[in-house]
Order: structure tokens, then C-alpha cells, then sequence
């Protein structure tokens, strides 16, 4: 029996009076959150923040939050695409048991139940702000995809990206989209869900965030190639959708992509005083994460996300805030932070959500976060399962090892993430055991889907986009959300 389940049943049988969450009679009530709140970012990598351990201030108002909150050192989303992995995310399965696969341009059946349709059933305001162009709500499938469950979908984008044809909307625009619907908001009981897009390339932040972060590159300082004409792949260059004039110098990409991430993380200090200011946060459940991460040349892979599996494209910071009196599995870090060591994943974010608020379990591939010890021998799945052109990808890990293959790389490689965060030494050779128990582990977990194992809902790409894109050299699937 679980210890809350016993907890409820101690607390009966003595007659006490538990009217929020279960208790028995010498615990305190367990606080229930007032509401949800999940904040999220594209493409952006833990360790170029601050409380990641970054060196640079990209991220003082996530440092803020991170201090007062609950973060998990070692996230993971599970799969490093715009689409698969908030389809994760939002279900608490991996993309292939709710159909969200191959590639970036299936969604969501509307038959998987997600989070927002689970909290909407519960009475919950439901509201989201999203700014990545490949969450749109469709007009031709409005009940498909992420958006599902969401009562307010606003999905304004007005910015055309540089390179194409594909909108966008930025930081201050989707801050002030958010507070516009907390300005009005229906109930005090909600869950609102922002996504912001900025750190996703091209790297083109405001002026002003440019000239903080912008260093002069070294002399010697070698250009990259940029990746040809309709090419889906390809090391040691610069994708098509990335490139910036004649500009080729890797460092000032990375330069540029530090600015893009301290100008997102402004405006969510702008959305987080907005929240403080009303006492949103307090008693809320607040989860910030990104959908994915960014490689930044680890591997000779510059720029990019859904073409590898590497630690840099897969995980992801992840902070969580309670309401006092909810259990939180972390330790004091030497620098005033609260710390988990032990693995998560956004397949995590629905179980946790759910224990919070008391509802019917799920089935899932996660477990809740609010517990005072997260299991220790646990596993974790992050795949890509490519389209057009790209291979796949397959990874598992434990809390100190990675084992990653590709269909171009077949034989497994073994990373001490936390030795090698870069994942530079192959280790497979050194742990035959490890690599055999995990990928064992893997083809446990993934022989059969968790659930009905749905269809997804293939994206049409409009005649609009389909010329936007060929017009500028690129395939219909040839996009790194
Ligand atoms: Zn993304």
C-alpha cells in the first residue's frame, strides 16, 4: 500500500477531518495547489543558465526562481523535437505510445488524453500561449495535437523568421499574451501553459541583448560550411535555417544564442512579477522546463536538435515549485539551492501533476515528483524517430550512464554523463555489463506501446508552406523544431 493511501485510511478509521488531501491524525493536511502553472522555453540547454552552472548571466531571473524553488539536476525530455517531446511531456507516455512519431509533423490523436483535457474535465481553467509555429492549433484538425484541452489557445504569431516560412512570436509579445488572459482569466482555478520560442534559431535577439553577450571572436577564429540546398544532415556545418548573412564563425552563433536566452528569460521575469505580484505562485504547482536542447558543437554538430541524441539535445532544465507542506525529494546545495541528483523526465510532469491535485492515476511511463526519495535504479528512454531523410536514434540511461545508438552508428556507445558531460569517451568497451543490462532495458520498454498505441494525425503542410519552404531550398519535413 502506498503511504498516503495508508495515511487516508489511519486518518478514517481515527475519524479525524481531512479536507485537503490525505492525512492522518499527527500529519499536517497535504496542501492541494491552486492551480498548475507550466512555463516553458524551445531549445534551451540547462548548463547555459546560470543555476546550470553557466558562467555567463544568461538567466538571472531563472537563478531567482531556481532559489526558491526545487531543481532537478539531471532532466531529461524525451525525445529532442518540438512535437514528440511536448506530446510526451503533456501525457506523461513516450511519443510512440500516444502516435506522436515520426519526426516533428505527426500530432497528437485526438483519442489520447493529455493533461489540459484532464484538468478541463476537473473544472479547470485552461489556457495556453504558445509561439513555436509547429504547435499551432489547426484549423483543418482543431481537436489534434498539444493544444487539445486548452479552452484558450492563443497562438497569435505575427513574426515571419528570417530564414522560413515559417511565424514565430516573440518574448515580450508572448509575455504580454499571457498576462492579457491573466488580466482576464475566468477562475482563480486554472492551468496555464506558456511556451516561449526565443532561443530556437535563428539567433536573432534585440539589439541590446546582442551587444551584452556579442564578444569579439578569436583572430584565427575559422568559419563553418553551410549545409547545401535540400541537405538534411550534415556535421561541421551550419544548417540552412541557421545562417545569418555571411557571418560562418561558430562563436559568434553561440554569442548570439546566449542573447537570445537572456532576452526570454527578461520576459519571463516580467511574467513571473506578474504572478508574484497577484500570489499566483505561492500556492500554485509551477514547473518550468524547456522542450529540448541545442547542440553547440558537441560531436561536431552545430546548431541543430533533431538529428542526434546526445546529452545537449536531450536534457533540459527542469525546476519545480510546491505549495509548502508537499514533498519534494531535494537536498541542500552548497550554493543556497535546493537539489535532486536523481533522473527525471517530462514524462514525470502528468503523475506529479495528478498526485498533486489527488486525481485518478494515469497510465505512465513516469512517476510523481513529490516524494521525498525518487527510485534510484531507475531507467529512462529518449528516442528519435526521424523522417525525411534523418536516421533514428535510440538512447536509455541511468542515473550515471548513457547508452546511444543510431541507425548510422549501430553499435551502442556508453557515457558517464557526469563524468563526461560532453559524452567525448566511449566507455562500452570499459562496462560490457552495463551496456547489455541497458540495452536490454530499452527493448523491455519499448516492445509495446503504453496504451492503445494510437495513430497520430499526420500535419498536412499547406500549399503556402509547402512554396515558402521549397522556395527556400528546404523539403517540406526539413525542419529542426
Ligand atoms: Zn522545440
Amino acid at each position: 500500500m502506498k503511504p498516503r493511501a495508508r495515511s487516508l485510511l489511519l486518518a478514517a478509521s481515527a475519524g479525524a477531518a481531512c479536507f485537503v488531501g490525505a492525512c492522518s491524525p499527527d500529519e499536517a493536511p497535504r496542501p492541494r495547489p491552486a492551480r498548475v502553472i507550466l512555463l516553458s522555453c524551445d531549445t534551451l540547454r540547462s548548463d547555459r543558465l546560470g543555476f546550470g552552472g553557466y558562467g555567463r548571466d544568461t538567466s538571472p531571473n531563472l537563478d531567482a526562481l531556481a532559489r526558491r524553488a526545487v531543481v532537478f539536476d539531471a532532466a531529461y525530455a524525451s525525445a529532442p523535437m518540438t512535437q514528440p517531446a511536448l506530446s510526451s511531456l503533456m501525457t506523461g507516455r513516450l511519443p510512440a505510445d500516444v502516435g506522436a512519431v515520426p519526426g516533428n509533423r505527426v500530432l497528437l490523436p485526438g483519442e489520447v488524453e493529455t493533461l489540459a483535457e484532464i484538468l478541463a474535465a476537473e473544472g479547470y481553467a485552461t489556457a495556453a500561449v504558445v509561439s513555436n509555429w509547429i504547435l499551432r492549433r489547426r484549423a483543418d484538425a482543431p481537436d489534434v495535437g498539444v493544444s487539445q484541452g486548452f479552452q484558450h489557445f492563443d497562438d497569435e504569431m505575427p513574426d515571419r523568421e528570417g530564414n522560413r516560412g515559417m511565424y514565430q512570436r516573440d518574448a515580450r509579445a508572448t509575455t504580454d499574451a499571457a498576462l492579457a488572459w491573466l488580466a482576464s482569466r475566468p477562475s482563480e482555478r486554472f492551468f496555464l501553459w506558456v511556451h516561449y520560442q526565443d532561443p530556437h534559431g535563428p539567433y536573432e535577439p534585440p539589439a541590446a541583448y546582442l551587444e551584452q553577450f556579442l564578444r569579439e571572436p578569436p583572430a584565427d577564429e575559422a568559419g563553418l560550411p553551410v549545409r547545401e540546398r535540400g541537405a538534411v544532415l550534415g556535421p561541421g556545418q551550419i544548417p540552412l535555417y541557421q545562417v545569418l548573412g555571411d557571418e560562418r564563425r561558430p562563436s559568434v552563433y553561440a554569442d548570439r544564442y546566449d542573447a537570445e536566452v537572456r532576452y526570454f528569460d527578461a520576459e519571463l521575469g516580467r511574467l513571473l512579477e506578474a504572478l508574484e505580484a497577484e500570489g499566483l505562485i505561492e500556492d500554485a504547482l509551477l514547473v518550468f522546463t524547456a522542450d529540448h536542447g541545442e547542440a553547440l558543437g558537441e560531436h561536431d554538430l552545430w546548431f541543430c536538435h533533431g538529428e542526434s541524441l546526445h546529452r545537449g539535445v536531450v536534457q533540459v532544465p527542469l525546476i519545480v515549485s510546491a505549495p509548502a507542506g508537499l514533498p519534494l525529494p531535494a537536498r541542500a546545495a552548497a550554493d543556497g539551492t535546493r537539489r535532486v541528483d536523481a533522473l527525471a523526465g517530462h514524462v514525470d510532469l502528468l503523475p506529479t501533476v495528478l498526485d498533486a491535485l489527488d486525481l485518478r492515476p494515469r497510465p505512465t511511463r513516469g512517476v510523481s515528483l513529490l516524494t521525498p526519495e525518487l527510485p534510484a535504479e531507475r531507467t529512462l528512454v529518449s528516442d528519435l524517430v526521424a523522417a525525411d531523410g534523418r536516421p533514428s536514434w535510440s538512447s536509455i540511461q541511468d542515473a550515471r550512464f548513457r547508452l546511444v545508438w543510431s541507425e548510422l552508428e549501430p553499435t551502442p556507445q556508453l557515457f558517464d554523463v557526469r563524468a563526461d558531460p560532453g559524452e567525448r569517451e566511449d566507455l562500452a568497451a570499459r562496462h560490457p555489463e552495463r551496456v547489455r543490462a541497458l540495452a536490454q532495458q530499452h527493448a523491455q520498454l519499448t516492445a509495446q506501446r503504453l496504451g492503445d498505441g494510437p495513430q497520430g494525425h499526420a500535419m498536412r503542410v499547406s500549399e503556402q508552406d509547402a512554396q515558402a519552404l521549397d522556395a527556400l531550398g528546404y523539403s517540406s519535413g526539413d525542419e529542426d523544431e
